[in-house]
């Protein structure tokens, strides 16, 4: 017994150091860590589902800072002047995820890129500009064409990831 338990105690100890160890890699900013999706290492984050808009995914970190929880997409690229549109739409979308598990709004999303990261605010207009491209999507329906490529990377990077029925997971790491 007195080895089962010291056993689970160095697991717990591994996951934390692992997880710490991967935030400061990421560069990640100040905040409590709560969740990282380890999917490499077997330990994959919950998957977060919004019912009502039929969203479903996983954050590649969440944190828990002094304005409340907050998702965090890692790019591995160099950022751009601006976050582009696709990866601001995939951060609203776990916005919202974050939103629909725990009851309360992320005051924003974090986009990491190699050497820079963004704070995007998850504005009503945000929102509401995330809730037009997932009606946009379902409207489309069964004439919604079928995917044209064979690129997880490409998935990854896109806005309506968290949306779309034919996502390819990444090869390591990622979402659902
Ligand atoms: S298959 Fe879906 S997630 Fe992947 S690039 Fe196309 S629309 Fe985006």
């Amino acid at each position: 017994m007195d080895g089962l338990f010291f056993l689970l105690l160095l697991t717990g100890a591994a996951l934390v150091w692992l997880s710490r160890r991967w935030a400061a890699d990421a560069g990640l900013p100040h905040g409590r860590l709560i969740s990282v999706d380890l999917e490499r290492q077997g330990q994959a984050a919950p998957t977060l589902i919004d019912a009502e808009l039929g969203l479903t995914g996983r954050p590649d970190a969440l944190l828990e800072t002094r304005r409340g929880r907050v998702p965090v997409e890692i790019k591995s690229g160099a950022a751009p002047d601006q976050p582009h549109a696709s990866h601001v739409l995939q951060l609203m979308a776990y916005c919202r995820l974050v939103q629909a598990a725990s009851g309360r709004r992320p005051p924003y999303g974090i986009l990491k890129y190699a050497d820079r990261a963004f704070e995007v605010p998850y504005s009503r207009r945000a929102e509401a500009e995330l809730k037009r491209a997932i009606q946009s999507i379902q409207a489309l329906g069964a004439d919604l064409p079928d995917r044209s490529h064979d690129d997880p990377a490409r998935c990854a990077a896109c806005g309506f990831v968290a949306a779309c029925d034919q996502r390819l997971a990444p090869a390591e790491g990622g979402w659902l």
